[in-house]
């Protein structure tokens, strides 16, 4: 099996993301893959913008700034470069797999929780990215008890 040249991780940033990222490492090896981390902000307005009457732009923007933070902490700790990191604005499906393809990625790693019964029909992040993708997909799977 040829190795992979450029795997994209999709982290949430909750406490499941460092497993994600020893995962695709361990998958890196020693095969000299890059690694790219990308974080996607769902914008308030998608949630909120058609019955609120409110402009989300301050709001919005603290919460860029926070998770640019939080996401530049975790490649660190990750010996992941600056230039690596992307933090983007949209839907979580579509913007991994607008990344996946602009960076020519061979393999996207995401976090699964296993889902079963109504979760499971209602879907999840990484069913998302599975169906559509145009490169391997692995699903770490994630959570206790789940
Ligand atoms: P979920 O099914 O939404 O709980 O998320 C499962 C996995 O999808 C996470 O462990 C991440 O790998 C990825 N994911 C979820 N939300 C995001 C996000 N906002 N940005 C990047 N990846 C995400």
């Amino acid at each position: 099996m040829s190795n992979y040249n450029k795997i994209l991780v999709a982290i949430d940033l909750s406490e499941d993301s460092s497993l994600i990222a020893q995962r695709a490492k361990a998958v890196a090896g020693g095969s000299g893959a890059q690694l790219h981390l990308i974080h996607v902000i769902e914008p308030l307005s998608f949630a909120y913008g058609g019955d609120i009457p409110m402009d989300f732009s301050g709001i919005q923007d603290e919460i860029f700034q926070q998770a640019s933070q939080q996401l530049q902490r975790f490649a660190e700790s990750n010996g992941i470069d600056s230039e690596h990191r992307h933090i983007v604005l949209g839907r979580s499906e579509v913007e991994i797999h607008g990344k996946a393809e602009e960076l020519d990625a061979d393999l996207i790693v995401v976090g699964s929780h296993g889902r079963h019964g109504l979760a499971l029909l209602l879907g999840s992040t990484a069913n998302g990215v599975l169906h559509g993708a145009k490169c391997d997909v692995l699903a770490v799977r994630v959570g206790a008890g789940d």
